[in-house]
């Protein structure tokens, strides 16, 4: 069995009742200016939501955020957010770190572990360049902005 595949089957899991995999990212540019916008807006706060999005064709496209109470916070955001279980259509997580860090804290990677398949840390200066992907193992992958 090749690394992909196991991947791929992990993928599938985590999907849970999809059981669909997905070779490809795609992030709809409006959802991008809004977690951009959002995050401009929350600093030096983080700011944090859910991505929401489908699995069609091999391609995880992210169409929207799902908010939730108390979205900013000092610290602890990440936290708050994945304490609750993912909701409908979500898939994963955005959160904004204060700073040109985008690389996942300890907390980070622990959540992205237990949760969801895809997740961005957006660093400063909260621009197209700045938005950073990782899986659920806290790898960097790739996407698309379409
Ligand atoms: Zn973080």
């Amino acid at each position: 069995m090749t690394e992909q595949s196991v991947f791929q089957r992990l993928m599938s899991y985590l999907l849970g009742t999809n059981k669909k995999i997905f070779h490809e990212v795609h992030i709809d540019q409006e959802v991008v200016n809004e977690m951009l916008q959002i995050a401009q807006e929350a600093y030096p706060n983080e700011f944090v939501a859910l991505l929401e999005g489908k699995v069609k064709e091999e391609i995880l496209h992210i169409t929207g955020l799902i908010f939730l109470p108390g979205e900013t916070s000092n610290q602890g955001a990440v936290m708050k957010v994945f304490m609750m279980p993912l909701v409908g259509d979500a898939v994963g997580s955005v959160h904004s770190h204060p700073g040109y860090n985008a690389n996942p804290s300890n907390a980070d990677l622990y959540f992205f572990s237990k949760n969801g398949v895809f997740h961005l840390i957006i660093s400063q200066p909260y621009d197209e360049n700045s938005i950073v992907a990782y899986n659920s193992f806290g790898e960097r992958i790739d996407f698309i902005i379409v």
